[in-house]
């Protein structure tokens, strides 16, 4: 067959203008090993690279899950798309031209996929700079606003900001109107949203607009501001298309990629305005994620790339938190994560705007290592003055201890709370170290590649197996049944677990098989959740292995209530009391007896 031969020849030319090496980096941060390159694999979970990319065969394959294929085989499983779409995409980004002879083998969907949306972006976007440069009274009204906001006009012209008119049909129906885009076209853009009978609105209406690009300088999807609309959201972002996956994008990246590189530090903002304020003062290595938590893609990209990361986040408790989450995803040696607190502002754009460059930089300079910055917070909020809080602080530091990767800089941690707080060094190891201990007492190997994984090594065998009882969920809503009938919801500890029972029990059936992943991202752990989805199950029978964790933290319990237990039986000893030390016995005994 004719045909057959020009797609082979086809194939092997994207192939071979699309390094494997180099595409697979843009997605995950690689290591020379040998010949070839290693890393942690982006399919499943694991601590210890398994994924390996020989460039001389071109081709990639994981120990651990046991993907593996060529390039094209790479981008349709991390973008979740074809392998005939990622072929097309691959030969887009090279500027090569589907032949003439084998348009017959791809569908019209799949050819124009891409090329349709990313066309139809581009325009939209000139769309709405034009509306706001226009003579409208909205639009006078729109730069009014930014003007507000400290932009001049050279700013809306080099960050393309755009606005969209108030009425939630202008803007679909001038694209319908021109013919060269159809509803659907439109809808595969998430440019307009489809009503329950059949009616089109706009996305984005009366909203300034903020164009995403990636890294080629391409627009992928928009964030939108309003500023008229009353119980609207402030902001609204483009949905998941085949073009935008909120997970890997970051806003700002075409402008502030060659800076991050060159001073292998990037300072994180939330918000576009945060962003636009440095980056137009002349701080250039800075990113803002898409109005999400930062995705172990994100990571990737920091830790590919940087030795330092800044967060410059609202400081309050949630975003503390956050901040918290976010530093357990990171895992490179020796990355220095430090936080900025803004005094008398309350982020990056108000106090550029307030007290301008000089003064943001030397702010910037005194960024404290996040790990600093949290005990100084411990210590405020429970005080430092007796044993309780003392031991408050502890508790409330000790995921995060757990969580930094490095063994060495924990220990330097330990000894300086030990220090400040004059207590005994040992005795904080002892509250630390008391979840490796018990981890390795539990016995059983604890698999390399589960949802355990995503923990530091350390974390406590209760919490691994309440997170692997969490991937299970994820993975299987059907045995939430099963759950609710093993285990006693108040023994549970983990938050993350937690609020995920609290949504599957408040959210409608619909929602949970159809849309799990949006259910995921609405959390604050949404990279927690997100990595879980991603992640099939490591064992082959999934009830049987759901039913052992049961047992099994059934087992931590009991466990933790017999220790309890021996501690009042030595307490009630020492006290001499016989009778009290007998019935506690009596008590163990039978919970022991109890033990599967
Ligand atoms: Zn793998």
């Amino acid at each position: 067959m004719v045909e057959d031969k020009i797609f082979q020849q086809f194939v092997v030319n994207v192939k071979n203008n699309n390094d494997i090496v180099g595409t697979i980096s843009n997605y995950v941060s690689v290591k020379k090993s040998g010949k070839n390159y290693m890393t942690n694999c982006p399919f499943h979970l694991e601590k210890t690279p398994s994924f390996n990319i020989n460039p001389e065969k071109q081709f990639f394959y994981c120990f651990g899950c046991q993907a593996g294929g060529d390039v094209i085989k790479f981008v349709s499983m991390i973008e979740n798309i074809s392998y005939k779409e990622a072929l097309i995409k691959l030969a887009g980004v090279q500027g090569i031209e589907l032949p003439s002879g084998l348009v017959s083998n791809f569908s019209s969907e799949e050819t124009d996929k891409f090329k349709i949306i990313y066309n139809m972006l581009s325009e939209a976007s000139l769309y709405f700079f034009k509306v706001l440069a226009s003579a409208s009274k909205e639009a006078e009204t729109a730069r009014n606003y930014l003007y507000m906001r400290g932009l001049k006009n050279e700013d809306i012209e080099q960050y393309m900001l755009g606005y969209s008119f108030a009425s939630p049909a202008k803007f679909h129906e001038a694209v319908l109107k021109s013919g060269k885009y159809s509803a659907a076209d439109l809808e595969r853009s998430g440019l307009i949203v489809k009503t329950d009978n059949g009616r089109y609105f706009d996305r984005f209406f009366g909203r300034v607009i903020f164009p995403i690009f990636d890294r080629s300088s391409k627009v992928i999807g928009f964030g939108g501001r309003t500023i008229q609309l009353e119980g609207s959201p402030k902001y609204l972002n483009s949905p998941e298309t085949a073009v935008y996956k909120k997970n890997s994008a970051f806003y700002g990246i075409n402008m502030a990629h060659d800076a991050i590189i060159r001073s292998k530090e990037v300072i994180l903002v939330e918000g576009y305005f945060d962003f636009i304020s440095l980056h137009r003062n002349g701080i250039q290595n800075v990113l803002a994620t898409c109005g999400t938590a930062l995705s172990p893609y994100h990571v990737k990209y920091i830790e590919n790339n940087v030795n330092k990361v800044i967060f410059l986040y609202d400081m309050d408790e949630a975003g503390i938190r956050a901040t918290m989450k976010n530093f357990e995803l990171f895992s490179k040696p020796g990355l220095n994560i430090s936080v900025v607190k803004f005094e008398g502002a309350k982020d990056a754009d108000e106090f550029i705007n307030k007290h301008g460059l000089e003064r943001t930089g030397a702010v910037l300079s005194k960024a404290v290592p996040f790990t600093r910055f949290l005990v100084d917070y411990a210590y405020n909020k429970f005080g430092r003055r007796d044993i309780e809080s003392k031991t408050a602080i502890i508790n409330f530091l000790n995921p995060h201890l757990r969580s930094i990767s490095s063994e060495i800089s924990r220990n330097q941690y330990i000894t300086m709370l030990a220090q400040e707080l004059n207590i005994a060094e040992d005795g904080i190891r002892e509250l630390v170290f008391k979840g490796m201990k018990t981890s390795a007492q539990g016995g059983g190997a604890v698999r390399e590649d589960g949802g355990a994984a995503i923990l530091s090594p350390d974390a406590s065998l209760r919490r691994k197996t309440e997170i692997d009882l969490l991937h299970s969920l994820i993975q299987n809503i059907d045995f939430l049944p099963l759950f609710l009938a093993g285990v006693n919801p108040e023994t549970v500890k983990s938050p993350e677990l937690l609020q995920m029972l609290e949504m599957m029990l408040g959210a409608d059936n619909l929602s949970l098989t159809e849309d799990m992943q949006s259910l995921c991202a609405q959390s604050e752990y949404a990279p927690l959740y997100n990595k879980l989805l991603a992640v099939p199950l490591a064992s082959e029978n999934a009830s049987k292995y759901f039913e052992d964790l049961i047992t099994k933290f059934n087992n931590i319990i009991r466990k933790e209530h017999i220790d309890e237990l021996k501690m009042k039986i030595r307490e009630a000893e020492t006290a001499g009391d016989v009778e009290t030390s007998k019935q506690l016995l009596q008590k163990v005994s039978t919970l022991q007896k109890d033990n599967v």
